[in-house]
């Protein structure tokens, strides 16, 4: 069976999935959500020159040769505020006062702020002058009429959404979402309405899948626990693939009871590969529904199942809702000691960071990174992966570490 590289594995699943058919929603609702069009305005905006600032709107040649010791003295003709049209057309040696978003008057092609002159009765005098042009806004700087505001693929951030509104998008065309159900397996496995039994393991991964899926926009659905027998697994994985994403977690390897991989194929799945060289998350299934549902059969111990998310079920879904950036950021750091391993497995090490005085980041293994040791997840900033072959990297290696969900705020770096 193939046994692929954590690339080429990620390679089979984007060839296999497919983009999210679009929707309408509501501009509110369309928040974090990737436009499926390019928007174009339907208005210049501002729909006329309009000053920058409060201040008088003059004629540059009239100004230009202003200082505080010799200003230049002009007539007051009219007060413009915004919202309001100017009617009047400014001559030599007049000015109009204007206020910040007014439309400028005829005549005018500067405007000077107002803590560059001096009120003299029905004068204004001017104090310097800037450039000519300085302090006016053009028409269409924002928005102009008939073009492309903003682009197909565009994720819908807080600005981008007011952007939406200027052009009066009360409804959006985005991606849709994908459904995702979640599927945990095992005889052991205490749900979380289950009384404590010591002689159970507490389901973590359908609540640590459901937190991933929530992370990146989608509310998952979750199917619950499946025992270790082909009749009710048969029955919980068909409800999945209801779904247009299906995560079932444990029981995909070799074990005596491990019926997920019979029972994937006893259902029609087309598998694409049940192994990828990484540690951990080394069991992970992937295969397609002819109806198009992407299964994920994920290891059963949670921090396999979680990194194996990150790895390829996030990328995965950002892709079918089509975002541009599918990947997590990385930074630059360095080892701050050795990471052995000689498995020729890529290795996801958890590591938190830390920055030296130069400000820059020194990464630290958080300890056991056994594969159920979710501590060691829960307080890890990011990943540092020790490559396919290799037998270790060394304290002092400039690594890049993939960061984990949270991280883009300035306080979780600091550490
Ligand atoms: P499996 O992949 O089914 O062989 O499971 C590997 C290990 O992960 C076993 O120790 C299981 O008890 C544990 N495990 C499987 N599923 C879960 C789960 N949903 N939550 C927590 N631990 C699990
Ligand atoms: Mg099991």
């Amino acid at each position: 069976m193939n046994y692929l590289s954590v690339s080429d594995a990620q390679e089979v699943i984007f060839k296999h999935i497919h983009m999210q058919k679009s929707e309408y929603l509501s501009l509110h609702a369309s928040l974090n959500r990737i436009l499926a069009e390019d928007v174009i305005s339907n208005r210049n905006h501002p729909p006329y020159d309009v000053s920058a600032m409060d201040g008088y709107a003059v004629r540059f040649d009239d100004v230009k040769n202003a200082i505080p010791e010799q200003p230049v003295r002009l007539h007051v003709v009219d007060d413009i505020r915004a919202g309001n049209m100017p009617n009047i057309k400014v001559l030599q040696g007049r000015a109009a006062r204007i206020m910040t978003g007014a439309p400028t008057p005829q005549g005018v092609d500067t405007v000077i702020r107002c803590e560059d002159t001096q009120d003299d009765g029905n004068d204004v005098l001017i104090l310097t002058s800037p450039k000519q042009g300085a302090n006016i806004r053009p028409m269409g700087e924002n928005l102009m009429d008939g073009k492309i505001v903003l682009n197909q693929g565009t994720l819908i951030t807080p600005s981008v959404l007011a952007i939406l509104a200027m052009v009066k998008q009360k409804k959006v065309r985005v991606f849709a979402q994908p459904t995702v159900a979640i599927l945990s397996s095992g005889d052991e496995l205490e749900g979380l309405d289950e009384a404590v039994d010591d002689n159970k393991i507490p389901d973590a991964n359908s609540h640590a899948l459901y937190a991933q899926c929530k992370a990146l926009g989608i509310e998952p659905t979750l199917l619950g626990i499946a025992r270790d027998n082909p009749i009710e697994l048969r029955a919980k994985l068909a409800q999945g693939l209801k779904y247009d994403v299906l995560l079932a977690s444990g029981g995909v390897s070799v074990g005596h009871h491990d019926f997920m991989r019979p029972t994937l194929d006893a259902l029609g799945i087309t598998m694409h590969f049940w192994r990828v060289a990484m540690r951990p998350g080394h069991p992970l299934a992937f295969g397609t529904t002819e109806h198009g549902t992407a299964v994920f059969g994920l290891p059963g111990n949670p921090v396999s199942s979680m990194v194996c998310f990150e790895q390829f079920v996030s990328p995965a879904l950002r892709q079918m809702m089509g975002h541009k950036k599918i990947f997590r950021r990385t930074i630059q750091a360095r080892l701050g000691q050795d990471l052995k391993d000689r498995t020729g497995r890529a290795h996801f090490v958890r590591v938190s960071l830390e920055k030296d005085i130069k400000g820059d980041y020194v990464a630290y293994s958080t300890g056991s990174q056994g594969s159920g040791i979710l501590m060691s997840m829960a307080v890890a900033q990011g990943f540092v992966v020790v490559p396919e072959y290799s037998d270790g990297l060394r304290e002092g290696d400039g690594v890049q570490v993939q960061l984990l969900q949270g991280m883009d705020f300035q306080e979780g770096m600091d550490v």
